[in-house]
């Protein structure tokens, strides 16, 4: 009982709920649920997650634990008629640990905790059957002395491997008591010799060093390193559940098995299992043996099969969700081990929220809390269309069987989904042959054994890449993602031998360079030959090309819509998006835009453009700049004009140039053997040589942080004022033929306000000017994008100056970490990401922490200075899920992203607008 001031460490099944799963575990909070439910869970008690933190603290058990522990196991004796490790009839226990989330690299379960050479026999008497007790017994060294003691596994393997190969044994059921007999002699000198101490006789002692390893493996390496990419605190701790064992390894009417209460992946109604007869813990999914599905157990078991129906219903009315089960049978009774909410596909997870909207056991703020933006955005990826869909409309089509031509691809390997999509292209080895070859108009796929910095050209030219090595945090997969590129990575059963250009698959398949492969980002397969590509329906919905009530309304499109419907209803943010020409600012108007949050004008100074700035960057006299500025003027107009049209009513935020003026110049290199070789021949070209003085001039170490943005305004005179002259022109022209125009004109990379002030000052001059010679009312907002650190930190001072702010927090992510993300993402972020610096790509996920503070900060000190001040975000992490919700709750009036990420930012706001965890985003049930 608990020690007076010592918190209490112990809690019976029950005593807790699902609720406490911080305190319990959520294995734990869930045992403890399903036996208050009334469901037959086998008696037990779990140990907090803070007796973990104190052990974990203090380097021993605290005070108190042990005689809660007493306690607890007394109690649970006498329920039980008998004593842990009895020697003729032995109370057995399971230790199992449970984090309040699921961890790789926690401690696995051990089985049939209190046996001993005393009372192996007293178990077989009890049970009638002697080969139950020694299977049971061997389990038990085994998993201990791995888990336990640390013992390689694989020794253990090896052992019971070659027990079954002295009998000719085809299963481990072909092993009899006599053998099982053995094995556990030979499992005990293993013990002994591998771990230096021989394995414990003494039931009390194998449960206490049991527990005392769950809670030191919550400082195991890997789950050290998950947490810390996962951002879970490291002071959590994890719980540690103590179960009396109930035994399907008892014969034929016993069993193991796991079961969903609807499909995962389409979120179906129906029966969804597998189940493996005289097999205990976790055989059925070892794959030790063939399991039957779970629609077999009803001819097997049939009461036991219907109990199951009825608790597979209960449990999804009380969690009104699909839940995944563990369950046992002895002897014809059946035992619940484990429920939690279950993992589904994407597009479960649509259907089944839409489902139990229909079903009336959630209604639609819950049905949006129960999906994410990441499901959303792996729906609008094309995929591989499955091969059964394959074969079913060949038939349909009632061509013969061979008509589906299945040949002509096959699965060869599964690697890790790193970034999805659906590639399909020849395979290459080296990126010489891939650049070359995608420049000759081929599709190729990169096969790499692993990607590093001098692959990156050849990355940029294939379709795809595929790997054989490393994982989601491997250079290629980081790359890939950034890129936005098709890769599966770390398929390891791939054999790659870039110096012969192939690789070999399983089965001696060999693939050469040329041979076309498709690999599929979204589930990490791979293919040999051109698997067949279909769109993905969401987006065909939402670029308008299909109805969104076609089918059942929990079938995909429908459900999607109804979510999006509400998600639309309930959010506080409006959604713009970042698009350059009338055709991007009509698809994202599709996507649901509310206007433009970026639009890029450098895009308009490319091609032939280009000589009209070359002059720009020449002339040395005030006449030659303004013709070549009035030569720009009318090509400017005429692209704002679309733009305005397109978006007529809507808000367009216009940013002035931006990148350093070189970037439109010809290349240093080139210009300079083109100018040598001139002067080689004696031909000299006057303005030749003028333009490379002025690339020479223009020449910087470190473009990023140099003549750019509003000190471009600045140094070039009038080229501001011409763009913004161009706007104003266009929005006249627009209001003449009855149009409502709503520029907004942004300044970029502004730092301090008296920048902003001049440019300002210019505008209204402009303003006024085209308003006197038009006649029409042409006079819009001036506001400046935050993108370095100096402008969020007097972020005061700049809305003075500024009507708007929009957060660019791409560069201002470089800015604040000072890396250019060009040089990193493709040379050391793969070596951060393993070390854990961060979990995601601070340019994936906004970094709440640096950059987050800064525009919380502008956020701020911008409305103490003007209150109507409008905030926005333009930075590709506007659409991405968890910076929306970033978004959402400092305070944002929008985020904008490209018009293809409009669907996922649309629902994030919404889910942020519902979210009841107070924004810290994911779910927490
Ligand atoms: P995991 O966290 O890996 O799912 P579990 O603690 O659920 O590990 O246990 C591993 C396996 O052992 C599961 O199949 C579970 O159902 C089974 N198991 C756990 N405790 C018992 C018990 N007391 N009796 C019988 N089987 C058990
Ligand atoms: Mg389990
Ligand atoms: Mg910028």
């Amino acid at each position: 009982m608990p020690v007076p001031n010592s918190p209490k460490y112990v809690y019976a099944f029950a005593e807790g709920n699902k609720d406490l799963k911080d305190l319990l575990g959520g294995k734990g909070a869930n045992l403890a649920e399903m036996s208050n439910l009334g469901l037959p869970v086998p008696p037990g008690f779990t140990i907090t997650t803070e007796a973990c933190r104190a052990y974990l603290a203090g380097g021993e058990e605290p005070t108190g634990l042990r005689g809660e522990v007493d306690a607890h196991l007394a109690a649970l004796e006498e329920r039980m008629g008998r004593r842990l490790g009895q020697p003729d009839d032995p109370l057995l226990v399971s230790v199992r640990s449970g984090a309040a989330f699921s961890m790789p690299g926690m401690m696995d379960t051990v089985l049939n905790i209190g046996l001993s050479d005393a009372s192996v026999d007293g178990l077989a008497a009890q049970a009638g059957d002697e080969r139950f007790a020694w299977d049971s017994y061997r389990r038990l060294i085994q998993m201990f002395g791995k888990t336990v003691l640390g013992v390689d596994g694989e020794l253990f393997e090896e052992r019971l491997e070659s027990a079954k190969d002295a009998k000719g044994a085809a299963s481990d059921l072909d092993l009899d008591a006599s053998d099982l007999r053995s094995l556990v002699t030979a499992y005990k000198e293993l013990v002994a010799k591998e771990a230096g101490q021989d394995f414990p006789q003494d039931p009390r002692t194998q449960l206490d060093l049991a527990v005392r390893a769950v809670f030191s493996s919550w400082n195991g390496e890997r789950a050290r390193l998950y947490r810390r990419q996962e951002r879970i605190p490291d002071d959590l701790g994890t719980a540690v559940n103590i179960v009396a064992m109930v035994f399907g390894n008892l014969g034929a009417d016993s069993g193991t098995g796991v079961a969903f209460t609807r499909d995962p992946a389409t979120g179906k109604q129906g029966v969804y299992g597998d189940y493996l007869a005289n097999a205990q813990g976790e055989d059925v999914v070892a794959g030790i043996r063939n399991t039957v599905s779970l629609a077999d157990l009803e001819r097997l078991d049939k009461s036991s099969y219907d109990q199951l129906l009825d608790i597979m219903r209960t449990l999804e009315d009380h969690y009104r969700d699909l839940c995944d089960i563990e369950f046992t049978i002895e002897r014809g009774t059946l035992w619940m081990l484990q429920t939690r909410v279950g993992k589904r596909t994407a597009e479960a997870a649509f259907r089944i929220a839409a489902q139990l909207v229909d079903q009336g056991l959630i209604d639609e703020d819950e049905a949006l809390r129960r999906v994410t933006g990441a499901q959303l955005a792996q729906l609008m990826f094309p995929r591989f269309a499955e091969r059964t869909e394959r074969t079913e409309r060949a038939g349909a089509s009632g061509d013969g069987p061979d008509a589906g031509d299945d040949g002509d691809f096959r699965p060869i390997a599964r690697g890790i989904a790193a970034s999805p999509g659906a590639a399909v292209g020849r395979a290459v080895f080296d990126q010489d042959t891939a650049v070359e070859w995608a420049n000759n108009g081929d599709r190729v796929i990169l096969v790499r054994r692993e990607t590093n910095p001098d692959d990156l050209a050849g990355m940029v030219a294939a379709e795809g890449i595929l790997t054989s090595r490393g994982g989601k945090t491997s250079h290629a997969a980081v790359v890939a993602r950034g890129m936005g590129k098709t890769c599966v990575c770390g398929a390891e059963s791939l054999d790659v031998d870039p110096g012969r250009r192939r690789f070999t698959a399983p089965g001696g398949i060999e693939v050469g360079e040329g041979d076309v492969i498709s690999v599929d980002g979204t589930s990490g397969c791979v293919y040999l030959g051109e698997a067949p590509v279909v769109p993905s329906a969401v987006v065909d919905y939402f670029e308008g090309r299909t109805a969104p009530t076609d089918g059942e309304s929990d079938a995909l499109v429908p459900a999607v819509h109804r979510i999006m419907a509400h998600a639309d209803a309930r959010r506080r943010l409006r959604v713009r998006a970042n698009a350059d020409t009338g055709e991007d600012a009509e698809r994202a108007l599709r996507f649901g835009a509310e206007g433009i949050g970026l639009l890029r004008t450098e895009h308009m100074f490319l091609g032939e453009r280009r000589k009209h700035v070359e002059r720009l960057v020449l002339a040395d006299t005030d006449d030659g700049r303004t013709a070549a500025l009035d030569a720009l003027l009318p090509l400017q107009r005429r692209d704002f004009a679309d733009v305005l049209a397109a978006m007529d009513g809507l808000p367009v935020t216009i940013r002035l140039l931006d990148p350093p003026l070189h970037e439109f110049l010809p290349d240093l290199t080139d210009l300079s053997v083109r100018v040598a070789l001139a002067e080689a021949r004696g031909e000299e070209d006057a303005d030749d040589r003028a333009l490379l003085d002025a690339v020479r001039r223009l020449h910087e170490q470190n473009p990023m942080l140099g003549l750019r943005g509003v000190r471009l305004g600045l140094v070039i005179p009038g080229l501001f004022a011409m763009q913004i002259r161009a706007i104003a022109e266009a929005a006249a022209e627009r209001v003449r033929e009855g149009g409502t125009p709503h520029a907004e004109i942004m300044v970029p990379l502004v730092g301090g306000v008296q920048e902003l002030e001049i440019i300002r000052d210019e505008a209204h001059s402009v303003f006024a000017a085209v308003a006197e010679e038009t006649g029409a009312e042409v006079s819009f907002p001036v506001g400046t994008m935050i993108e370095l650190p100096r402008a969020a930190l007097t972020a005061g001072q700049i809305a003075e100056a500024a009507e708007f702010f929009s957060f660019g927090t791409n560069d201002l992510t470089q800015t604040t970490w000072g890396f250019s993300r060009d040089d990193v993402e493709a040379s050391f972020f793969t070596a951060y990401l393993d070390a854990g610096i961060f979990g995601v790509s601070p340019f994936e996920t906004l970094d709440r922490d640096g950059v987050g503070r800064l525009v919380a900060l502008a956020v701020s000190e911008g409305r103490a200075t003007r209150p109507d001040l409008a905030l926005g975000v333009c930075g590709e992490h506007g659409g991405d899920p968890e910076s929306v919700r970033f978004f959402h709750d400092v305070g944002l009036d929008y985020v904008s992203c490209s018009p293809f990420r409009l669907p996922v930012a649309r629902l994030e706001a919404g889910r942020a607008a519902v979210a009841r965890d107070g924004g810290k985003g994911g779910d927490t049930r």
